[in-house]
């Protein structure tokens, strides 16, 4: 996870180039939120529109930025400009004064694919932790132990006691395709 003022100081970055690009003098408060179940990279939640206009939050995935960190002020403006555009009584869809606005402020325009989960498993063998895009549905060994004990008298490289172990899950980059 970010540092909490890494993710204050880029925020205000971007609310700043946003406010700029879309002449807004002064923002209401517009909070910026972590959200684990979010599908891609943020969201803007608006209610209310130009002089309707009531309140906005913005919501950012943690497992994207785990993986993009220097994305984090490109999609900090996207998400604010859908917000700008809204206080200021414009439509704040992906149109063409989205596309300006976002461009001028240096947002991206799109996040890229949400990272896939990884399953981290440690060999109780070696200590090693080997990584996995996939859950394992049986038991399976870490190659170089399994290897290492062939053959030696009196151990069964592949018994359930020196299969890998889960412990736990981290976030990558989508699985590179084969
Ligand atoms: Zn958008
Ligand atoms: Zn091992």
């Amino acid at each position: 996870m970010l540092a909490p003022r890494d993710l204050d100081l880029a925020y205000r970055q971007a609310l700043d180039a946003v406010g700029r690009a879309l002449r807004i003098p002064a923002w209401p408060e517009v909070p910026v939120r972590w959200n684990r179940r979010l599908r891609r990279a943020g969201r803007a939640i608006i209610e209310g529109h130009g002089n309707a206009f009531r309140r906005a939050s913005i919501e950012i995935s943690p497992a994207y930025f785990e993986v993009y960190p220097e994305d984090l002020y490109g999609i900090l403006v996207h998400e604010a400009v859908h917000v700008g555009l809204a206080l200021r009584g414009l439509p704040f869809g992906h149109g063409p004064d989205f596309r300006n606005a976002c461009g001028t402020a240096g947002g991206q325009l799109h996040g890229r694919a949400l990272p896939g989960r990884v399953y981290r498993y440690r060999c109780p063998v070696c200590e090693s932790i080997l990584e996995r895009y996939r859950r394992l549905a049986r038991d399976r060994w870490c190659a170089v132990c399994a290897e290492a004990a062939g053959g030696r008298e009196g151990v069964d490289p592949y018994s359930p006691v020196r299969a890998l172990v889960l412990v736990g899950t981290a976030f990558k980059g989508p699985e590179p395709r084969p």
